[in-house]
């Protein structure tokens, strides 16, 4: 119960962005090796995400979309771990159909035939047979047409769309090994393979000039240096993990002049924190132009006990037991990625 009102206090939706961030951790933690988003307006008017994931049985259609639906997590600590499961709120898909018109149609692998329960505004209906391939596709039609206040906080339809595109962009990037596509209006903006490679997934969705201008990070602490983090030290007395920074970092001429393509990624989830921003700048120590930014798909992995990234449910803030030590792991391991190409 505890868990329960501690994460409900933050269950808000607040823009399509915010449910397409929903559905599309919902096909993730259910195992899809597949995603398509599409929207319509910006989201405004319609999303559908389709996945191939493990599906929803007929009969358990009406628990997915009601209160508390989850069976995800069990107690508080398993939040603080929840960096490795993705969706852990049990309140999403109620929520959101308590704020539109929401289809869920799903086929598990086994099942004979596909399902559907559709809701308006809250109202649920009867779960109908329905055709469709093995597994999920969720639509979300009308968003805040029973919430007019709600709906004039909704911006311009580029400025929807755009926070829908990071959304799915860094999901994209966070899992190479599943083939993620967007598409608004009909027009497709991105669609990566899914074939695991990091450097492709870049090239599917900021294009062949940034891709080739991504160098490789590997970083591990250093075995016996001598100033070894307290991270590093609990290795030597057994810990199973220990911190480690990997993933892509653009050479220094490879920038756009806003902040948006420092990705920051915390045991796979995408975080904003601006001590590994800052971080990262630190490692490019003036070599890069002023007011420029490079690119950065940068994983860093770190116990999960020493981070807590569910201060607040629906913020993406992380923040470390041992701050000073991801900081300069950060910072060394982009600066290492430098080097190494003689920069
Ligand atoms: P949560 O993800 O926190 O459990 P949601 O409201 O997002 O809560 O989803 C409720 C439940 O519906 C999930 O626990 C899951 O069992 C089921 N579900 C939702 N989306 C999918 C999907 N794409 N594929 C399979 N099952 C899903
Ligand atoms: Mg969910």
């Amino acid at each position: 119960e505890r868990t329960i009102q501690r994460i409900a206090a933050g269950e808000v939706v607040e823009r399509p962005a915010s449910v397409v961030k929903e559905l599309v951790e919902n096909s993730l933690d259910a195992g899809a090796s597949r995603v398509a988003v599409s929207v319509e307006a910006g989201g405004t008017e319609g999303i559908r995400v389709r996945d191939d994931g493990v599906g929803i049985e007929g009969d358990q259609l009406e628990a997915a979309v009601a209160e508390h639906a989850t069976s995800k997590i069990g107690d508080i600590d398993d939040l603080d771990a929840g960096v490795a499961t993705l969706g852990f709120r049990g309140e999403a898909l109620y929520t959101v159909g308590g704020v539109s018109r929401l289809t869920v149609r799903s086929k598990p692998p086994d099942a004979d035939a596909g399902a559907e329960i559709s809701v308006e505004g809250g109202s649920v209906g009867e779960v109908r047979p329905a055709g469709c391939p093995t597994g999920t596709v969720v639509e979300v039609d009308d968003l805040f047409y029973n919430t007019p206040a709600r709906k004039k906080f909704l911006k311009r339809v580029t400025t929807e769309f755009d926070h829908v595109n990071t959304v799915v962009t860094s999901y994209a990037l966070a899992n190479p090994d599943v083939a993620i596509s967007l598409e608004h209006d009909g027009r497709e903006t991105f669609a990566t393979e899914g074939n695991g490679d990091l450097r492709s997934a870049v090239l599917a969705v900021y294009g062949r000039e940034v891709a080739e201008g991504m160098l490789d990070v590997d970083w591990r602490p250093d075995e016996g240096s001598a100033d070894s983090s307290s991270l590093n030290a609990r290795t030597e007395n057994g810990s199973p993990s220990v911190i480690r920074v990997t993933g892509l970092v653009s050479h220094p001429e490879t920038t756009r002049a806003s902040r948006d393509y420092l990705g920051t990624y915390v045991n796979g989830r995408y975080v904003t924190a601006s001590s590994l921003r800052e971080a990262v700048l630190d490692a490019y120590d003036g070599q890069l132009a002023p007011d420029r930014y490079p690119f950065t798909v940068l994983f860093v992995e770190v116990p999960p006990d020493d981070v807590d990234v569910n201060v607040h449910p629906r913020k993406l803030e992380v923040r470390f037991d041992e701050e000073a030590a991801v900081r300069s792991a950060v910072e060394d391991a982009v600066g290492s990625a430098l080097l190494d190409h003689g920069l």
